[in-house]
């Protein structure tokens, strides 16, 4: 069976084609910049290793990426397949739809849900409704496939998930805490179990999102996301954890909705700090160059990570591993260091070189380090492979 498996970020569609059950990569696609007229755009044939590169392309819409994608799977000599209707399925990593959790097909009353829920996950929501609805039009009858990333967080006990408010919001609104990066920690979670019966797991899923999980007993038990994605760890644009008052205060001071709601999307978290970039290897080297607010967005960064991963300590009675994953978990040799010196007294000891070295997967903690430190390459696409995989199986029974 055929699935694609598609990615799609606010301004980026990552596609990989699976032959499953047998788990194998057939072909994948990573596209940047969508909105742009100098969009990147980069294929791959996994069996016979032929690519396509483009780094300028216009690329105004994500039916043009899209498009270029479906173009090049079933191209001669790039192509994985010879027709699109070989396509048996298409797997989202879907954020959140009001009313629906885990693993559902994408009909007309989920894709309300996605819509329902737009104020709670604007950039995100509106990216999958888009791409989503530009796939029914070219494949009507091929089934899609919602992997929600809140469903992994559905174990979190509940007083580690209300918040103190009113308890008819909860009722009424759900206020609660959901968690994110759902598909990220499943993966986390089974991978960091290999090589031992781990308890107690703190999962760092740090990147253009970021997140903390603590998975006790291989399910999650709490997360540093909250209701919205507008919180936790500070994030590329986006605001983490913030006192929710300052919105009223902010509202008192005479700024509009919109101009509030702009800086907590789109201009806070590591960008508002920083001034420089939402970028970490760019605010890397502002720091090293010199630059005192690119370095405090690093010092705020990592005293937050430092913050959840004591809390999730405390709640879950110790730690035994503790994994890094994500662009900057997999990559950032200087924010692991970072993080490793400050929880020293919690049993971690890191082995210098080969946090050096480390990007992408290995462990980097010393042998004499009483907590295992793990870089896991994050790998959201074959979890997605495997839900709707699932869901299909199910569907036919
Ligand atoms: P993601 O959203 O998981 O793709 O992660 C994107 C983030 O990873 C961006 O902030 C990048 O700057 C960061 N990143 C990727 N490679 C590196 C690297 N070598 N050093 C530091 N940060 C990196």
């Amino acid at each position: 069976m055929y699935i694609l498996i598609s990615n799609v970020g606010s301004t980026s569609l990552k596609f990989k084609l699976y032959r499953m059950p047998e788990e194998e990569v057939l072909c994948e696609a990573k596209i940047e910049k969508i909105g742009s007229t100098d969009g990147i755009y980069h294929y791959k044939n996994d069996i016979n290793g032929r690519t396509h590169g483009e780094e300028s392309t216009p690329l105004k819409t994500y039916a043009a990426g899209i498009n270029m994608f479906l173009s090049d799977l079933c191209d001669k000599e790039l192509g994985a397949i010879d027709s699109v209707n070989k396509v048996q399925a298409i797997g989202f990593k879907t954020v959140i739809s009001k009313g629906f959790n885990g693993t559902v097909e994408l009909d007309d009353r989920v894709m309300q849900g996605m819509k329902d829920y737009l104020f709670i996950a604007p950039v995100h929501n509106a990216a999958y409704i888009s791409a989503i609805e530009q796939f029914r039009g070219i494949l009507p009858e091929t089934p899609m496939v919602g992997v929600f990333e809140t469903s992994f967080h559905r174990t979190i006990p509940l007083e580690n998930r209300l918040y103190p408010l009113p308890y008819e919001w909860f009722e009424k609104y759900g206020l609660a805490k959901n968690g994110y990066h759902g598909a990220s920690f499943t993966y986390v979670s089974g991978e960091a179990r290999r090589d031992g019966d781990y308890k107690k797991i703190i999962g760092c899923h740090l990147g253009g999102s970021s997140s903390i999980c603590a998975i006790k007993d291989g399910k999650s038990f709490d997360s540093s996301f909250g209701f919205s994605l507008q919180t936790g760890l500070p994030h590329a644009n986006r605001s983490g954890d913030a006192d929710p008052y300052v919105v009223p205060f902010l509202e008192d001071q005479g700024m509009s909705f919109e101009e509030i709601r702009e800086g907590l999307d789109k201009k806070g978290g590591l960008l508002g700090i920083s001034g420089v970039s939402n970028d970490l290897r760019e605010i890397e080297e502002a720091a090293n160059a010199g630059n005192e607010r690119a370095q405090l967005a690093i010092d705020v960064f990592v005293t937050d990570i430092v913050r959840y991963i004591g809390a999730f300590y405390a709640e879950m009675g110790g730690m035994d591993k503790l994994v890094f994953t994500g662009g900057i978990g997999e990559n950032s040799s200087l924010i692991r260091r970072l993080v490793c010196e400050r929880i020293g007294h919690l049993g971690i000891e890191l082995d210098a070189q080969k946090n050096e070295k480390t990007r992408g997967n290995g462990i980097i903690s010393a042998e004499a380090s009483k907590v295992k430190v793990q870089v896991i390459a994050a790998n959201e696409e074959l979890g997605i492979a495997r839900e709707t995989f699932r869901c299909l199986k199910e569907k036919e029974k």
